[in-house]
């Protein structure tokens, strides 16, 4: 079993021992918003048997799960749509994506999709933790980075065998819907922001070595300018590269973009807190899936990224997961340089 990082385990642990008591440390985490109701109806829009089949068992599971909500299916409008969506160009497997009323707290739109990109070679258990992952999110969860369904890697679910709705996911919803205690509720972003979006990350590296060898293209860049664009109501980021030097592999003319989930819709500004959008002008290292000739994303979300500043001599790993790699950047240029001869040989 792998030992997944919990931010909160010290505070909470020092807390438990401060007031002596034996109650269970929460650990989930709340959006913020949630359903107008605690009986949800949701109307599954999926084109795959084996889709529909995971969203159902997912509802099936979170029903179980005494959670104080009362799931069901509808052929009409739901309170929530679930799809899928078949994405080669990004590394999520799932997706939330929901708006809500800042003055009311209370969701007005969500979609939930799998992307069976990945899902399609995923077993039934494996394609159902991702679904009721997501339906954790359209209820009001969001992630809590330890062996819980609300865990934002398929991976690290999976390695600790979790497929259904744990205890504290289900504090988490009770806490929304059933004892309406808000104390976990976390502070909501600024008034004009009412949308926000969930990736579940298909893939997830904890080291220097895996993340080089899950990667076909490395490179040292600086961020250029972006295109945007919307597809089946989600926003995309295209972000062209200044290549400073390719690490690994590259593309046949050298050029490269990165393709991000995330954008500007109405104004605002719409991306995953674990993968927040690149921003011109800052130069990092980038461990990528070329999915198309010159096209790239970041592979594991937040463990694909460096961000380096050159006149300090520092590349940062921004995945809590990559801490122990040395932020020199000559280190971890050299590094993975050798990475790669090594490979060649
Ligand atoms: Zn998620």
């Amino acid at each position: 079993m792998k030992t997944l990082v919990r931010p909160l385990g010290a505070a909470a642990v020092a807390l438990v021992l401060l007031i002596g008591g034996t109650s269970t440390a929460q650990a989930y985490h709340l959006q913020g918003p949630k359903l107008s109701t605690s009986s949800p109806t949701f109307s599954i829009d999926s084109g795959s048997s084996a889709s529909r089949t995971a969203w159902t068992s997912g509802i099936s599971d979170w029903n179980d799960a005494s959670a104080g909500v009362s799931l069901s299916t509808t052929s009409g409008t739901g309170t929530a749509t679930l799809g899928d969506a078949n994405d080669s160009s990004v590394g999520w497997d799932g997706i939330t994506y929901y708006s809500w009323n800042n003055n009311t707290n209370i969701v007005t739109d969500v979609s939930a999709y799998l992307n069976v990109a990945y899902t399609a070679s995923y077993d039934a258990a494996k394609r159902k933790g991702v679904a009721a992952h997501e339906i954790g999110h359209v209820l009001g969860l969001d992630h809590t980075s330890s062996c819980v369904l609300m865990n934002p890697t398929t991976p690290d679910r999976t390695d600790c065998g979790v497929s259904t709705p744990q205890s504290d996911d289900v504090n988490g919803v009770r806490s929304l819907y059933a004892t309406n205690n808000f104390s976990e509720q976390e502070s909501r972003p600024a008034t004009t922001g009412h949308t926000v979006m969930h990736l579940s990350q298909a893939k997830t590296f904890n080291s220097l070595k895996s993340l080089h060898q899950g990667a076909d293209a490395v490179v040292l860049a600086t961020v250029g300018s972006k295109s945007e664009s919307i597809k089946n109501g989600i926003p995309f980021t295209d972000h062209q590269l200044k290549v400073l030097r390719w690490l690994k592999g590259g593309s046949a003319d050298g050029t490269a973009t990165i393709h991000q989930t995330g954008g500007t819709v109405n104004g605002e500004l719409i991306q995953d807190e674990l993968e927040p959008l690149l921003q011109q002008g800052q130069t990092g290292i980038y461990f990528l899936h070329q999915y198309a000739p010159g096209k790239f994303f970041i592979i594991g979300g937040a463990d694909g990224r460096f961000n380096v500043a050159i006149n300090a001599g520092t590349a940062t790993a921004t995945s809590a997961k990559l801490k122990g790699v040395s932020n020199s950047l000559a280190s971890v240029i050299s590094q993975t340089q050798a990475l790669t001869a090594a490979e060649k040989k």
